[in-house]
């Protein structure tokens, strides 16, 4: 079984301590990945910094050099990054390749934003000043990526940081690690100096204390469970380390009587069930208009059972296992605390074959609002739909949560629309539009879904510091 070894200022580093990686589909471990002890976390990050003065120098235009070869590199082990995700992950091939697809994208536009991290110049208000506004590298970035998309969340991070002229250590899940390794390989390929771009796995917790307590690390950029994120804010409250936090949602879906039928079940579809359900946008709460709500129940059921479900790597397969068999069971809990608490089982409720964690895709009925699966994250295929009478009870109940990271709502109505897209409380809103997230826009959440964004301009700005440079004796 192969052991991959770390990527480490330049050089593949092998430990004893190794975490193994298992298939979803299978449950059996099919590689072993190097881990690094806390010292070495400390040593990632000095390396780190040691390799900023030079990497911050280079040109924007340079470092989007750097940016495009990676791309290159990517594209050229595209099936290899694409087959070892959706065995470590268990999504379906094609998903993991629209990953991969999306990781280049993300690579391409922060290599072409390299060139525009502008400052500006500042009219004076005192005679004989001249003000300018400088953009400079925050420094060494931390990142702490999850494991549902596990290399776009990390690029998401990455990209942006080198882009800016950061350098960046990375840790990748410890269930999905060896995309990220692979992508290393791409990194490496394309020539970046030792030490811009490094990956370590090991404990969790001591990696992130390490990034937390080494002055060297100037800023976490973090995409995961809120509880994990409200604890690196108390981390962060001892040494004031920046944070950008991409945390959990609880998204609605929102289908008015005057939607487009076949759209809106396919938008619902693709923002519940895509990823195996896995998504922090996913659909969380399927809220239909009470005149169409069972036609929609019907007509979605009858599309869900299309979907055919399996091992990822399975031809034509759409709907994946779950990362793991904890997940399977807390899926499985939630569906008959869900049914004990008033919902009614159109479909699935159960497990899905003789090995791996998979669930038969699942649509729960009339869901109170009250029931469990309405509030937290359901991270699982499980669609939990209720219905709706007004657009203002609708409304109130969206936004009823302490979550904000996406919403959707289908609608041909233009006014409402509007209404929509002011009134609901979150940081990407789909209308008529299932998969809402591209790279050149931003993304992020309101309350308790995170602090900052990525992608987008805005995406650039999280890896940058503002200089205030104030000119006296100017005449
Ligand atoms: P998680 O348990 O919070 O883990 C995310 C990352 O944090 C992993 O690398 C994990 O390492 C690490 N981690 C675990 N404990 C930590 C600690 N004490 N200090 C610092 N880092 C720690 O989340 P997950 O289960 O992987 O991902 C699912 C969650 O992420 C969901 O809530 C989902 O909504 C959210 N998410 C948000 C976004 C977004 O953009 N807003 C995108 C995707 C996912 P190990 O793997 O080694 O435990």
């Amino acid at each position: 079984m192969k052991t991959y070894p770390l990527y480490l200022n330049g050089q593949w580093i092998s430990s004893d301590e190794t975490i193994a990686v298992v298939d979803p589909a299978t449950g059996e471990v099919f590689a072993q990945a190097s881990t690094v002890d806390r010292t070495g976390v400390r040593k990632a990050l000095e390396d780190a910094q040691s390799a900023l003065p030079a990497w911050r120098s280079l040109t924007g235009m340079q470092r989007g050099d750097f940016l495009l070869a990676i791309a290159d590199e990517v594209r050229k082990r595209a099936d290899d990054i694409a087959t070892i995700m959706t065995r470590e992950n268990g999504k379906p091939l094609a998903q993991s390749q629209g990953e991969v697809n999306g990781t280049i994208d993300h690579l391409r536009w922060f290599a072409e934003e390299a060139r525009r991290a502008y400052g500006r110049v500042v009219p004076h208000q005192a005679p004989g000043k001249r003000h300018l506004i400088l953009k400079t590298p925050v420094g060494v970035v931390g990142a702490i990526a999850p494991w549902n998309f596990p290399l776009i969340l990390s690029i998401r991070k990455a990209a942006p940081a080198l882009a800016a002229g950061c350098t960046v250590v990375l840790k990748p899940a410890s269930a999905t690690p060896l995309c990220n390794l692979l992508f290393a390989e791409c990194v490496e390929a394309a020539g970046l100096p030792p030490g811009v771009f490094q990956v370590v796995l090991g404990s969790a917790s001591e990696i992130a204390g390490e990034m937390l307590e080494n002055p060297i690390c100037r800023k976490i950029s973090f995409t995961g469970s809120t509880p994990v994120g409200k604890r690196l804010i108390e981390g962060a409250a001892k040494t004031c380390t920046r944070l950008s936090l991409e945390l959990g949602g609880n998204a609605p879906v929102i289908v008015f009587a005057d939607a487009d039928m076949d759209e809106a079940i396919d938008g619902t579809l693709m923002a519940k069930f895509r990823n195996t359900g896995q998504s922090c946008i996913a659909a969380n709460r399927i809220y239909v208009e009470r005149s169409i709500y069972d036609d929609f129940l019907s007509a979605f059921n009858a599309k869900l059972q299309k979907q055919p479900v399996g091992p990822g790597l399975e031809e034509g397969v759409e709907i994946g296992a779950m990362i793991d068999e904890p997940a399977l069971a807390t899926a499985l809990e939630m569906i008959d605390d869900t049914v004990a608490q008033g919902a009614r089982l159109v479909c699935g409720g159960k497990r899905w074959g003789e090995k791996g964690s998979f669930l038969v895709p699942t649509i729960l009925a009339d869901v109170p609002d009250d029931a469990g699966c309405m509030n937290e994250e359901i991270f699982a295929p499980i669609a939990a739909v209720s219905p709706f009478d007004t657009e203002e009870e609708v409304i109130a109940k969206a936004n009823d949560t302490v979550y904000g990271l996406a919403a959707y709502a289908f609608t041909n109505n233009l006014q409402r629309t509007w209404r929509l897209a002011e009134s609901l409380e979150a940081g990407t809103i789909g209308i008529n539009d299932g998969v809402p997230s591209t790279s050149n826009c931003p993304f992020g959440g309101f309350k308790e879904s995170g602090w900052g964004r990525e992608l987008g301009i805005e995406g650039m700005e999280a890896f940058l510091e503002t200089k205030h440079i104030s000119l006296g004796g100017m005449g």
